[in-house]
């Protein structure tokens, strides 16, 4: 759960770019060189047929399991990054899976999401964009970056607990994972040689709508905005600005500039229907487009910073 904290003219903006007729499409069957969101969807189904993740649930550790398999059969290695989170409900045993894609440089750039759901105890909680979608795309991303001759080390974070365990959401009771490897990483020494964090959360939205964050660098949502626009995609990444809270905030804190591409205008979030008929493979398909096209220039804008 994000909280926003300004979303001006929310409303008006939905009914001026929702209902995409074009993200109502399936992906093709086509093979594609770069993103397959085929592969994606794939994941994202898999994710959703564990039932219920949230943090310390049987279920996290299969879906936990599903990510490493992911990352072992694309040749990606992988450590967990275990810990134990205070949380309302008491203690609770947490993991952070970090994937490492060897870059030009040792220094790195990571790209995020979290992989648990959020628990509710009145009903069945998919979580089918939020956040199978995420976690699919950061998988698919992962198997095409890792073809890639990148200029930066690539990290891959799959953060636990990032939702709230009681139902509001309230400092400290959020973004477990993320704060937890920000911790971790300040005491090895090794946040400074973080240049970038690239999170992904909700992308699977049939009516895809994304608005740059004001949480988020200025310089990383110029591009990947511009990158948006090139491939065509101005009426899923529209100009109005948000506010959000979520697993970036604990590496803006740190110095680390960050992105968020999350997509909050989504009826289903937090409800039993943020299931499968209400996300598309297409939706992933653009997210993932739009990535891959602002890698390269976001390595470039890093190496520069
Ligand atoms: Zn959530």
């Amino acid at each position: 759960m994000q909280k926003v904290l300004l979303a001006a003219a929310m409303a008006v903006v939905l009914v001026a770019c929702g209902a995409d007729a074009q993200n109502r499409s399936t992906a093709s069957n086509a093979p594609r060189a770069g993103f397959d969101s085929n592969r994606a969807w794939t994941d994202l189904e898999r994710q959703v047929a564990f039932g219920p993740r949230p943090a310390g649930s049987a279920a996290l550790a299969q879906c936990r399991q599903y990510i490493e398999a992911q990352l072992k059969a694309a040749g990606i290695s992988f450590r967990e990054q275990p810990f134990d989170a205070t949380t309302p409900a008491g203690t609770i045993k947490m993991v952070n899976v970090i994937g490492t894609i060897a870059g030009r440089r040792a220094e790195r750039i990571a790209l995020a999401t979290h992989y648990d759901t959020k628990r509710f105890q009145e009903f069945k909680f998919l979580g089918a964009s939020d956040a199978a979608s995420s976690t699919a795309a950061v998988l698919e991303l992962a198997r095409v970056l890792k073809n890639r001759q990148n200029e930066f080390t690539i990290e891959l974070l799959f953060l636990d607990g990032e939702e709230a365990v009681n139902r509001e959401w309230r400092d400290p009771d959020n973004t477990y994972g993320s704060k937890y490897y920000v911790q971790a990483a300040r005491q090895a020494a090794t946040l400074g040689s973080l240049k970038a964090l690239v999170l992904l959360d909700m992308v699977g939205d049939r009516d895809l709508d994304i608005r740059p964050d004001s949480n988020s660098a200025g310089w990383l949502n110029s591009i990947v905005w511009r990158s948006a626009a090139r491939l065509g995609y101005t009426s899923t990444f529209v100009p109005e600005g948000f506010t959000v809270e979520d697993d970036h905030l604990p590496f803006v804190q740190a110095g680390v500039p960050s992105i968020d591409i999350i997509d909050l205008d989504y009826p289903q979030w937090h409800t039993a229907q943020d299931d499968l008929d209400h996300v598309s493979a297409r939706s992933l398909q653009i997210v993932g487009d739009v990535v891959l096209d602002a890698w390269p220039q976001i390595e470039t804008a890093a190496s520069q910073r």
